[in-house]
């Protein structure tokens, strides 16, 4: 029972990190879609640093590449170069590849604030995961609390891998480019499955663009903004309205095979 209820805290601090990940780290940071209040931004940054360990800086100048050479030479992790599951198991490789180039970071990240936070801690993120792990294992014993820490890391490395690799390869497209839709990993990864939409209209906050599909982050931006703790940057609508260059519905199957939905 207690490695069960372990498991179960792993998942949810996995969906918080993912959740993090999407409105900070994505909408907020790569693409200023969205401002949040300097309290919010700070429990994002706090956030990013304890459940995810990763540098800012880095998370965005590499997602910022990924944009600007999608699916061609330059992607620092596609599945249509790489391989599907080159990504699906090594994607953290071909993220620290590309992180680690110092010309990656100047040119797609230049832009991003470094103040003494950083410098002092959050740079150092294997300290903010470890004192997750400290914090865990002080409040369910050694055991359950590195099952926890194992739990979140695992779960949260998945989707991520999930997202670059299935959401490149498989699901349908609505619009014209080499991302897909999969509307069942949108909801376990606040909206980031929606990834066709994603590459369409990379400034939009909103992820979902059609009847039926839903981005779970949407709500909780929408919220926060009716708190006046956020502002969305973009106007969504009018954003999708433009992007309107519907293709016929297309599925990518497991065997690469492409049908045509009209
Ligand atoms: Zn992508
Ligand atoms: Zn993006």
């Amino acid at each position: 029972m207690v490695y069960f209820i372990a498991v179960l805290v792993g998942l949810v601090l996995a969906e918080v990190a993912t959740l993090i990940t999407t409105i900070y780290l994505h909408r907020v940071l790569s693409h200023k879609s969205i401002r949040l209040h300097p309290a919010v931004t700070m429990f994002m940054r706090l956030g990013t640093w304890m459940l995810t360990s990763i540098s800012p800086r880095e998370w965005v100048a590499v997602h910022r590449k990924h944009h600007n050479f999608s699916d061609v030479d330059g992607d620092p992790h596609s599945p249509h170069i790489e391989g599907y599951w080159q990504i699906m198991i090594g994607n953290v490789y071909y993220y620290r590849r590309e992180a680690n180039n110092d010309n990656t970071l100047e040119k797609y990240a230049a832009d991003l604030p470094f103040d003494r936070l950083d410098r002092i801690f959050l740079r150092r993120g294997t300290l903010g995961f470890s004192l997750t792990g400290v914090i865990l294992v002080l409040l369910m014993g050694i055991g359950p609390g590195l099952t926890a820490l194992a739990t979140l890391a695992v779960v949260y490395l998945l989707l991520n891998a999930a997202i670059n690799g299935a959401g490149h390869t498989f699901g349908y497209k609505s619009f014209e480019n080499d991302a897909t839709n999969l509307k069942l990993l949108a909801l376990i990864t606040f909206g980031e499955g929606l990834h066709n939409n994603h590459h369409a209209r990379p400034a939009s906050a909103k992820l979902s663009a059609f009847r039926g599909e839903f981005d779970p982050a949407w709500p909780v931006i929408r919220l926060l903004e009716k708190l006046r703790l956020a502002e969305v940057l973009s106007k969504v609508d009018e954003g999708w309205d433009d992007h309107r260059r519907r293709i016929p519905k297309t599925t990518v199957s497991p065997l690469g095979a492409t049908t045509v939905k009209n």
